[in-house]
């Protein structure tokens, strides 16, 4: 992957996120690796309009978070992503997005300590999820401004846990990857819908 195809393919996915009331107000990041020797990733700086993202907008960063190129400032959450690709040997592209619905539920949810989804059609867009008879958690965490616990604390939760697809940071956004920008892309409106359809089925 190029940093050129990456910027063009996170901004297209971002702005149908943005259309949907997703990201609103600069809210969200997205990242995808270039390069995993040495690690090299390009991620949405921090404070963009994740509607009208241009390549100003992006930059690339090393496995410390550290800028190699472009302008603006990386967002504290750049670690979360980081850890991520640190745990998960295929993991390609790490996306973020703040809805309403999921918000909602991952309150109603944290009691159980996840929210979770079984039974439905759309949980076959989840990578290996091959019938609707499935049950997917996504664990829910409390929201921090402690950008270093929250990583250990995601760093823990996905090493233990290879069957997740997603991690619901609580009253604040969803977390969810795949190998390429595509599948974070349709994890991202998967678990979107189904937040909806479960929110408002409760
Ligand atoms: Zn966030």
């Amino acid at each position: 992957m190029d940093l050129k195809s990456a910027r063009s393919l996170i901004a297209e996915a971002a702005a149908g996120f943005y259309r949907r009331g997703w990201v609103l107000g600069t809210s969200g990041n997205f990242s995808a690796v270039l390069e995993r020797e040495p690690m090299r990733v390009c991620i949405t700086s921090s404070g963009k309009h994740k509607g009208e993202l241009s390549a100003d907008d992006f930059l690339l960063v090393d496995e410390r978070g550290s800028v190699l190129e472009g302008d603006g400032k990386p967002s504290a959450e750049t670690q979360i992503h980081l850890a991520l690709y640190e745990e998960i040997g295929n993991c390609g592209a790490v996306f973020h997005t703040h809805s309403v619905w999921g918000n909602l539920l991952s309150d109603r949810c944290s009691g159980e300590g996840a929210i979770v989804i079984e039974g439905q059609e759309m949980l076959k867009g989840l990578a290996g999820v091959k019938t609707h008879e499935h049950r997917e958690e996504v664990p829910v965490i409390e929201n921090s401004q402690d950008y270093d616990a929250l990583s250990g604390q995601i760093r823990e939760i996905v090493s233990a846990r290879s069957d997740i697809h997603g991690i619901y940071l609580r009253r604040h956004g969803l977390y969810t990857w795949g190998d390429t920008i595509e599948d974070a892309r349709r994890h991202i409106e998967i678990f979107e819908s189904l937040f909806e359809v479960t929110a408002r089925a409760r």
